[in-house]
């Protein structure tokens, strides 16, 4: 007797996004800008940016209830502080590691040290990008570092919200909203917690619906910059680009498996459930684009909605792993190819600067060259001189935030693991966590 084949169970998500990558990457390199009348590039352009704009439309509100929920609920524990401490904790400790992985790389493969004709040749072409850059820079400088720190209280938290870059000021908002909403009266406290509860619950099924359509803008966004940036010029930055790529490497599969498996933490099966918020950082180049997948990840790894919800939002905003080790590798770099021998106290400034400056970089493509002018003018080298990276930029931008992500859910699961979580990382509780 004939039995019936038992239905195939879907393709996971991240395979679908992992097809739609390499698929991007050959269209992007081989398709023509236009097929007959069809604007092939165009089209790409235009659907990767639907599904970025999608993905933003989500950030400010899911940023808003999920801190406001998370804080009103654990603000009447004592758990309180104890969770705030940990999570700043880890975040100082994990950016500080990336930040030295990233100098001793730089120092040991000196990818900056190149024929004189090849630093020529870089430096010149940095000089004639330096107009259309000069904007980006114009007026910054240390008091930058001082102006993170001040933005974080904002004038306005609409407008600051609405600017989409103003994350921190959001954060701040919230936190003080959260926990002073403990303070109302029992009944009224519940009441209102409880919207905003629900609030963070709707988010998180428009997230699961912007979800559906990621290997299609996946596509969209990645081949369109294969297809306007090419390998082609990449040439004299190959040494370079492989460094950082390499102390990204060391970071994402050294330092945090290390990390988690410290903390009882299966480093193999987190790292498999986030597969698709990575694909999407990775896709997007951007943090705050990515945060509503990691939010759902880590919460299908096993992590509490009380854990991830607090430490995910502040993490995506705070927490930049990749872009403060790329920040000291492109100094380090840009030192090297000027012939300038960075003294040990000017290394340990780019170090610590390296470090505050992260804090403040909003989470959308490039954000981090602001920061990388402001140090380059502290250790008395030309702002002009970020040009000589940015043709690489844009992929190594799209690997740091994969792993700036990694760094918050990889946070979100030791705090949950030192909260005594350690259950929802057997096979059979993960994905059951609310
Ligand atoms: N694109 C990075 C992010 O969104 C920021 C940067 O390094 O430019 O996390």
């Amino acid at each position: 007797m004939a039995t019936e084949a038992p239905p195939r169970p879907p393709l996971a998500l991240h395979w679908k996004i992992a097809i739609s990558l390499v698929l991007a990457f050959l269209a992007g390199l081989f398709l023509p800008e236009k097929i007959g009348p069809i604007p092939v590039l165009a089209s790409f352009q235009f659907v990767g940016e639907l599904f970025m704009r999608a993905l933003q439309m989500l950030v400010v509100p899911l940023i808003a209830t999920a801190v406001i929920s998370a804080v009103a609920r654990l603000g009447e524990e004592e758990a309180f502080g104890r969770l705030g401490l940990k999570t700043l904790l880890f975040y100082g400790t994990s950016t500080t590691v990336a930040v030295l992985i990233g100098l001793a790389c730089v120092n040991s493969l000196q990818p900056g040290k190149v024929e004189p004709e090849v630093s020529q040749m870089l430096i010149a072409s940095a000089k004639a990008d330096s107009e259309a850059l000069a904007a980006k820079w114009e007026g910054r400088g240390m008091g930058d570092v001082v102006g993170v720190f001040q933005r974080m209280v904002p004038v306005n938290v609409v407008e600051a919200a609405g600017q989409n870059r103003e994350m921190l000021a959001l954060i701040f908002f919230s936190l003080l909203f959260g926990y002073f909403m403990t303070r109302l009266p029992a009944e009224r406290r519940n009441r209102y917690t409880l919207w905003w509860e629900d609030g963070y619950e709707v988010m998180i099924r428009m997230t699961d619906w912007v979800i559906r359509f990621t290997p299609y803008g996946v596509f969209g966004l990645v081949a369109a910059t294969v297809a306007s940036t090419g390998l082609a010029a990449f040439g004299p930055l190959v040494k370079f680009f492989f460094t950082v790529l390499l102390g990204l490497c060391l970071h994402l599969f050294v330092f945090f498996p290390l990390v988690l498996r410290f903390f009882g933490v299966p480093p193999f099966r987190h790292l498999k459930a986030m597969m698709p918020a990575l694909l999407t950082a990775f896709s997007t180049a951007s943090s705050s684009a990515a945060l509503p997948l990691n939010i759902e990840c880590t919460q299908k790894s096993g992590v509490s909605k009380r854990v991830a919800s607090f430490t995910l939002p502040i993490g995506a905003t705070v927490n930049m792993d990749g872009t403060a080790l790329y920040e000291c590798a492109v100094v380090l770099f840009i030192a090297q190819i000027y012939g300038v021998e960075l003294s040990l106290g000017a290394q340990a400034l780019v170090v610590v600067l390296s470090l505050f400056t992260s804090l403040g970089v909003a989470g959308i493509p490039a954000a981090s060259l602001v920061a990388i002018v402001i140090i380059l003018s502290a250790v008395g080298l030309p702002k002009e001189a970020i040009g000589i990276v940015m043709v690489v930029d844009r992929l190594l931008d799209m690997c740091r935030t994969t792993v700036n992500i990694y760094g918050d859910s990889c946070c979100a699961a030791v705090v949950a693991a030192t909260e005594g979580e350690k259950a929802h990382y057997r096979p059979e509780t993960a994905g059951a966590s609310q």
